[in-house]
């Protein structure tokens, strides 16, 4: 159900600057299709600046980003880049599911709301059809006795995880994670990154923002860490993580570990 072969993400010589601040200087990254990269970097680092740009939240200063050879935000003619309408960029967004760190569900919705109102809403699927989905979704991340609850009296891991599978409604090609865990408590860390777990095993090509070195150590293929917009490191995890080469990594991994 969640097989895909696509979802290559390839980032060309992006910069970003916010006024005179570059929160992204240069960056290039190849992520192949069905693979993991997990991005670490201290706070301000552009972590989340690099994600929100490959959704086209953010529109990039210098360099272009294409998802299965499509230029996001943009269209090519020529050897220029014309930037898409807010309808195209909308349905461009419904290859890229995003989970934040704060959920986000509709608080005023049953799960199974939350679940159904996006593909029924971009006319994906029929209701019928998205409920079905909307079961297989919640066994995906085990929570198939909660479709009748509302969302606020969920607990933050169950909420994540209602949160996941409501990005993967839409069946995007690449899953985009902004440190899901890091407003839960400690107990509920597990079993949300086990959820990611099952779905980096289901070919999904995921790029995860967190500071959870274990799961990077467990499930990453790829792991790049950034400092000041840039990318200083970037590798096999074994490599980064066991033998980091750049001063700054190895003073970030010797703070979290
Ligand atoms: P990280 O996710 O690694 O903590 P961010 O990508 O959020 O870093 O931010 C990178 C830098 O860009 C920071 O210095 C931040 O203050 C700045 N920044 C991010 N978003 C904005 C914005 N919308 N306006 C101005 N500055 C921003
Ligand atoms: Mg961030």
């Amino acid at each position: 159900m969640l097989n895909s072969p696509e979802g290559h993400i390839s980032i060309t010589g992006v910069s970003k600057n916010f006024g005179r601040h570059k929160a992204l200087d240069n960056v290039s990254l190849e992520i192949p299709p069905g693979t993991v990269t997990v991005i670490l970097g201290p706070s301000g680092s552009g972590k989340s600046t690099l994600l929100r740009t490959i959704n086209h939240l953010e529109r990039v200063d210098e360099g272009f980003i294409q998802i299965d050879g499509d230029y996001i935000g943009y269209r090519r003619q020529g050897d220029k880049l014309y930037e898409l309408k807010e309808k195209e960029i909308l349905r461009q967004r419904v290859n890229v599911g995003y989970v934040f760190q704060n959920f986000n569900l509709f608080p005023h919705m049953t799960v199974l709301e939350n679940l159904i109102e996006a593909p029924v809403a971009h006319r994906q699927l029929s209701k019928k059809q998205a409920t079905e989905r909307a079961y297989e979704l919640l066994d995906v991340v085990g929570l198939r006795n909660k479709a009748d609850a509302w969302s606020r009296h969920l607990s933050g891991g169950q909420q994540q995880r209602i949160a996941i599978a409501r990005a993967l409604a839409l069946k995007p090609r690449v899953m985009l994670f902004d440190e899901p865990t890091s407003a839960l408590d400690p107990e509920l860390v597990g079993e949300v990154l086990d959820v990611i777990k099952t779905l980096a095993r289901s070919g999904t090509t995921l790029v995860v923002v967190t500071h959870e070195i274990g799961f990077a150590r467990e499930v990453a293929d790829q792991v790049v860490f950034m400092v000041d917009g840039k990318i200083v490191e970037q590798g096999e995890s074994d490599a980064v993580l066991n033998r980091p080469q750049h001063p700054r990594t190895r003073q970030f991994l010797s703070k979290v570990l």
